[in-house]
Parts: structure tokens; C-alpha cells; sequence
């Protein structure tokens, strides 16, 4: 384990770039490095956070007042078999340079999900998911490290309880367990299922009717720069979480009831779940609320491509994103009495969910 280091700024290891300090950081590199800073923080008490690339969390402007761990383990296995490839990575790999290296050896199914920051570890956690795919497609396997129990497990897909933007690790036990690896079952010479309407077209545009799995990465990646969904240096959207709401998933008869009350011009986008609910699309009912894409706050504001993403300025800080977060919520609620839930995780507040709480929470 590196030594245990205090007072790191958490700005600098998030891509938000806002939150004080960590009274503790370290990094682990083996398994062993883990289970040393889990108990040198549990002999004294303190909480701990575990990090991975700091993409889909809020940091408080106080900072955290624990052990931050980030994971570091950086091990890559491709294990063949007749028709897929089991590809097992490490919790601390970068998941697009873990996609990059899939599509390469043509083995399908991670390529719609080019391009989105962060680690293998954490794609489990909120089943990471983009343009029709999910990671929990391909999950075969999940090694963690129990901490209740104090030893290592492996769970299967059917543990995970993966739903949108959900899972076991995120809502039913969150900080039980840490993601040590993740596998999974890809087939061999992939070829792509594209079932997104929008990557549909652009493929239709581009004059590609087969196509392959390296074509479909690069649409992807063309898609997401157009929306500031890819992390570019220079882009003026360049420092948020992604999608700070998830899209809600409600009852056919909300959303009828919300397309009646609809009076705009087009139609209201909307998504029928397998379960015949219905996905709405956040951004959209927070554009038709009065809160258009570059609508600024101080320091932070809605992304101009996106407006689903809160994005940080100079000067940003954690206090700002969570009263602009509170206003779009609010306004969402008031125009179509929807409670916008927050996607990305808040990390030393007084409250789980800030959002929820009074203005003094912050
Ligand atoms: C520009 C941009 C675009 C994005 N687009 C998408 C998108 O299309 N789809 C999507 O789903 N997400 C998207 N995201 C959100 C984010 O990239 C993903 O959620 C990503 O998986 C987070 O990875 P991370 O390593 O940065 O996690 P972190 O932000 O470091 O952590 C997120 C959560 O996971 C937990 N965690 C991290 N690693 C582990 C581990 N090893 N074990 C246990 N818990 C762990 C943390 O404790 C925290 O609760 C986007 C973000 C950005 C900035």
C-alpha cells in the first residue's frame, strides 16, 4: 500500500473539480493494499470512501472527513473459450481503454458503451449504460471484497440486482462491498447490436449498413463529443458527472397524464420499459421547465450541449451545484409534478442526499 496521506484535495481526483479535502487518501494497488486500509481505518474509526476515477461523484465543499481509497488494480485477462471470451479487468482499469482493447479483438457488446469516463469498478455499480446497452448485458461476474464479512466473494449477475442505473452496490447494500474485478462474457468476432434510434441513423446517414464494431465505437465517440459527453480538454462543458438526473421511469398513466398536459411543439420523448412503464427523457422535461441548456448560475450551470448536465466553471463550488441541482429540480416538479432523482453520488454532506435536505445542509 502507498502510505497513507492527509489532507489530499479531492477537486483534482473528480472531474466535477469541485470539494475540499480528504482528512486521508491512499491508493491501493494489490488486494492486500485494500485490506490494510480498510482495517488502519477501522482500528480508529474512521469512514472510509472508495474511489475510482472520481466521475460520477460530488465532493462537499468541506471535504470528507475519512479514508478515500482509490483502486488501483490494473490487471487485464482474456480467457478464450469457443465462442465468447471471458475478459476479466481489474477495478482500477480504465473502462474506455478497457472497451478500446475489446473492440479491437472484435469481441462485441461493450462497443455502444465507448467513451464514458471512469473505471471497470464502478461501471457495476450504477450498471453504467448508454445508447441501449448496460454493462449488466455482459456481467458475468462481479469479485468483491465483502466488508461486512471481512473476506472475498464472487457474485453473479442474478446477486446484483442490476436495473437501471442501479444495482445491489449502489442502493440495496451501498459500502458493503468493493469491486475488486469485473468479467465479462463477450462473443467472438462481435458484431454489433445497435439498437438505439439514434445511432441507427447516423449509421444510416454515414451509408453504413454492416456495421462493424469499430465503426459503431467511432459513432459513438462522434455522438457523445457532440454533446460534450466525452471529456475533451478545451471544451467549455468539459467538468461535470455526465447526466446529473436519471431519466424517470414511471406508470403509463403518468405519462399520459404529462403528454396531455403537454401544449409545446413536437412530441414528449418517451421509452416503453419491458415492464410497460415508461422512460422519460430528463433533459427534455427539464428544458421544457424554463431551464434551457446554458442556463448559468455563478459558477456552474447546464451544460450548452446538454441539459441534463450540471457543468462547473472556474470558481465552482460544491454549494453552487447543489442549489442549481435543487432549482432544476423544483422546476421540473412545479411544471410536471415529477421529483427528478440525482445520479451521481454525494460525498462528505451532512446528508446522503443533499438535495433533499434545508439550504444549511450544504
Ligand atoms: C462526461 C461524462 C459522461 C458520462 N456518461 C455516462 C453514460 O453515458 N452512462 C453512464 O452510466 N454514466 C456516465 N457517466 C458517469 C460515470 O462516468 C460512470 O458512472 C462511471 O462508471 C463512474 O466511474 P468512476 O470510476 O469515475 O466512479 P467514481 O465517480 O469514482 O465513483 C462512483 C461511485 O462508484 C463507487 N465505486 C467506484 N469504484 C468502486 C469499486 N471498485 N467498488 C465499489 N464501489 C466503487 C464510488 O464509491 C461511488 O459511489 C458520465 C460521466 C461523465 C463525466
Amino acid at each position: 500500500m502507498k502510505s497513507i496521506e492527509r489532507d489530499v484535495a479531492l477537486a483534482q481526483l473528480s472531474t466535477m473539480g469541485v470539494g475540499g479535502s480528504a482528512q486521508f487518501f491512499c491508493k491501493a494497488e494489490r488486494e492486500s493494499d485494500l485490506r490494510r486500509a480498510l482495517d488502519w481505518a477501522g482500528s480508529r474509526g474512521h469512514d472510509v470512501f472508495i474511489l475510482g476515477g472520481g466521475s460520477n461523484v460530488v465532493f462537499a465543499d468541506d471535504g470528507f472527513s475519512g479514508l478515500a481509497v482509490q483502486l488501483c488494480l490494473r490487471e487485464v485477462e482474456f480467457e478464450e473459450a469457443d465462442d465468447h471470451v471471458i475478459v476479466t479487468a481489474g477495478a482500477g482499469v480504465d473502462w474506455d481503454t478497457l472497451v478500446a482493447q475489446c473492440v479491437e479483438r472484435d469481441l462485441g457488446g461493450l462497443e455502444c458503451l465507448s467513451g464514458i469516463p471512469g473505471s471497470v469498478g464502478a461501471t457495476p455499480v450504477q450498471n453504467v449504460g448508454a445508447y441501449g446497452a448496460e454493462v449488466s448485458d455482459t456481467i458475468a461476474k462481479v469479485r468483491v471484497l465483502d466488508r461486512s464479512q471481512k473476506r472475498g466473494a464472487e457474485l453473479y449477475p442474478d446477486h446484483c440486482r442490476f436495473a437501471y442505473r442501479d444495482s445491489l452496490f449502489k442502493s440495496h447494500e451501498p459500502g458493503r462491498y468493493v469491486v475488486l474485478s469485473v468479467s465479462y462474457k463477450l462473443p467472438k468476432n462481435g458484431s454489433p447490436d445497435v439498437k438505439h434510434p439514434e445511432l441507427q441513423k447516423r449509421l444510416e446517414e454515414a451509408g453504413i449498413e454492416k456495421p462493424t464494431l469499430a465503426q459503431v465505437r467511432e459513432i459513438v465517440l462522434a455522438a457523445r463529443a457532440e454533446k460534450s459527453m466525452v471529456i475533451r480538454e478545451g471544451d467549455e462543458n468539459a467538468r461535470s458527472c455526465g447526466s446529473f438526473f436519471v431519466n424517470p421511469i414511471v406508470s403509463r398513466e403518468t405519462a399520459d397524464s404529462i403528454r396531455a398536459s403537454w401544449t409545446g411543439e413536437g412530441s414528449m420523448p418517451c421509452y416503453e420499459q419491458p415492464d410497460g412503464r415508461q422512460k422519460l427523457a430528463a433533459g427534455w422535461l427539464i428544458e421544457q421547465s424554463d431551464m434551457p441548456r446554458g442556463t448559468r448560475a455563478g459558477n456552474v450551470g447546464l451544460s450548452s450541449k446538454h441539459a441534463l448536465s450540471i457543468v462547473c466553471h472556474n470558481g465552482a463550488t460544491s454549494a453552487e451545484i447543489i442549489e442549481l441541482a435543487r432549482r432544476v429540480r423544483a422546476a421540473v416538479d412545479a411544471r410536471f409534478g415529477l421529483e427528478l432523482e440525482p445520479e451521481p453520488q454525494f460525498v462528505g454532506f451532512a446528508d446522503r442526499w443533499p438535495l433533499d435536505g434545508d439550504d444549511d445542509d450544504d
